[in-house]
């Protein structure tokens, strides 16, 4: 047996489970899928992926449509450089990332800080390897095919996202606190006029600040930012407009097309001085109007940006482990937002059948932007397609119990499933875990080689971990 990007152990029924030898982190870019034709099984409709007020989708887009019209910087975001929204497919993905390769190397270290329109600076990859249409692995590994030397820079980056999950996940309290804290803060919202007023302004574009405004428009028609437009806007948030970071990162977690609660909220506390003791970052004039090409040169912003209050960091917890995969017993395979790339399930035989936990509505309790919900749906017909089970039925986290009798009365003994970090997704997985057991259906929760091997270094800050896991 093997298991090639996702860390599995096998072992018999009755006997120990046995771990299997790590294989190398890295699959084909466009590795063979191991899928085949799979039974079709019950169709749920796509109501079920939670609530959508009525009319929200056509509003959001006459909204952008209308928006696209005023502002020309945001018509040209359409360009040719990075096509937004981007098409939720794996075939998109590939051929994204085929067409950054060449400047994944000095051209990317040289400017990949300059906040442009189009973008053409950076990859777009986020999207994609948020819901690991593309995996790190497969980025990596390109990109070091490609550029045996000199695209440090880029691949540090692509670390950078291993490291925020592989941190988040040792301290899943960070985000318990967060969302204790953003549930305080909306309360506050609801009861102080001030506040409301603020925070709405900042949502919308209004605050009169040059250059955040604009982002936080394009941010909501487009689902998209160039990091240092959020490390800019992040920083105004926290210390010019004195806004509870809480709701910056919910804002961001509602609209970004890759919002990801590792990278979310960790990148909002850094900015805050929440992660690295004692420092922050802070927004200029002068560092904004020279990334943007002069486009933006806001006024009176901040000019202290002292830490904000910071209890220490909780003690790591242990480094979850991949769950068992028995072979022998009648399995499902069921995919999330988390992983979609379908592979790296050579023990599963080709016809098992697929479904889909959807979770998306869940990143916040506000509503979520429709362009990040209309890529995951797009995101999964593709991945229903690719592994040839077009009607694999779906499931919320409101459908737990359905989803654990169907399994049921489908005379299923285990679902596989790839390990989810901590979120939404996570926590509908460890509601699931009790309704499947009291059916006597394990749930084989399966990680990634790459996560398995990168995460036990996330104990400090990033250099560190960098040196760890760059060097190997
Ligand atoms: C306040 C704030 C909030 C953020 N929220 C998110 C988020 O919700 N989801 C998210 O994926 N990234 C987030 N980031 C990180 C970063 O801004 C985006 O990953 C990046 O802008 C995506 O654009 P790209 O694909 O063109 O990046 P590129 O520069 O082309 O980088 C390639 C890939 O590396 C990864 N990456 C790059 N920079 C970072 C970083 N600083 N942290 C983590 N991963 C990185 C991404 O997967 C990205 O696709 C946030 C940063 C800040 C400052």
């Amino acid at each position: 047996m093997s298991c090639q990007s996702l860390s599995c152990v096998g072992g018999g029924l009755q006997g120990q489970p046995r771990r299997l030898p790590a294989l190398p982190f890295a699959v084909g870019l466009l590795g063979g899928r191991r899928m085949g034709i799979f039974a079709k099984m019950k169709w749920q409709s796509s109501d079920d992926l939670g609530p959508h007020p009525a009319g929200h989708r056509d509003r959001h887009r006459d909204l952008f449509l209308a928006r696209l019209a005023r502002a020309p910087s945001l018509r040209s975001m359409t360009g040719p450089f990075l096509p937004l929204p981007l098409p939720a497919t794996r075939t998109a993905a590939t051929a994204r990332l085929a067409a950054f390769l060449p400047r994944a190397g000095l051209a990317y270290a040289a400017r990949r800080n300059e906040d442009l329109p189009g973008h053409p600076h950076v990859s777009g990859l986020s999207p994609y390897l948020r819901h690991r249409l593309l995996t790190e692995a497969e980025v990596i590994d390109a990109t070091l095919r490609a550029h045996p030397q000199g695209a440090e820079k880029f691949l540090a980056e692509v670390w950078w996202r291993t490291y925020w999950k592989g941190w988040l996940e040792r301290r899943p309290g960070i985000w318990s606190a967060y969302r204790l804290g953003l549930t305080a803060a909306l309360n506050r919202v609801q009861t102080e006029s001030g506040l409301r007023q603020q925070w709405q302004a900042a949502c919308e574009g209004t605050t009169g600040i040059d250059g955040f405004d604009h982002w936080a428009q394009e941010l909501v028609a487009t689902g998209y930012l160039h990091n240092h437009a959020r490390m800019w806007f992040a920083s105004i948030w926290i210390f010019t407009l004195r806004l509870p970071w809480e709701l910056g990162a919910d804002f961001f977690l509602r609209h970004l097309i890759d919002g990801d609660p590792a990278s979310n909220t960790l990148s909002w506390r850094w900015v805050g001085g929440l992660h690295t003791p004692g420092k922050t970052y802070a927004a200029t004039a002068d560092n904004i109007a020279r990334n943007t090409n002069g486009r933006f040169h806001p006024t009176g912003l901040a000019r202290s940006c002292p830490p904000l209050p910071m209890p220490p960091h909780p003690a790591p917890r242990a480094m979850p482990q991949s769950d068992a995969l028995y072979p022998g017993l009648p399995t499902a395979l069921m995919l999330h937002e988390e992983d979609l790339a379908g592979d790296g399930f050579p023990d599963l035989p080709k016809d098992t059948p697929l479904m889909f936990l959807v979770t998306t509505p869940r990143r916040s309790t506000l509503a979520i932007n429709p362009l990040v919900t209309d890529f995951v749906e797009q995101a999964l017909n593709d991945t229903a397609h690719r592994l040839a089970q077009p009607d694999a039925p779906r499931f919320t986290d409101a459908s737990l119990e359905p989803l654990a009798d169907h399994l049921a009365a489908q005379g299923f003994a285990q679902l596989a499933t790839p390990y989810a970090p901590i979120g939404p997704t996570a926590a509908a997985l460890q509601r699931l875990a009790p309704l499947l057991d009291a059916r006597g259906i394990r749930l084989a929760r399966l990680l990634r080689m790459h996560d398995a091997e990168a995460w036990p270094h996330a104990t400090h800050g990033f250099f560190r971990f960098r040196e760890a896991v760059m060097a190997s």
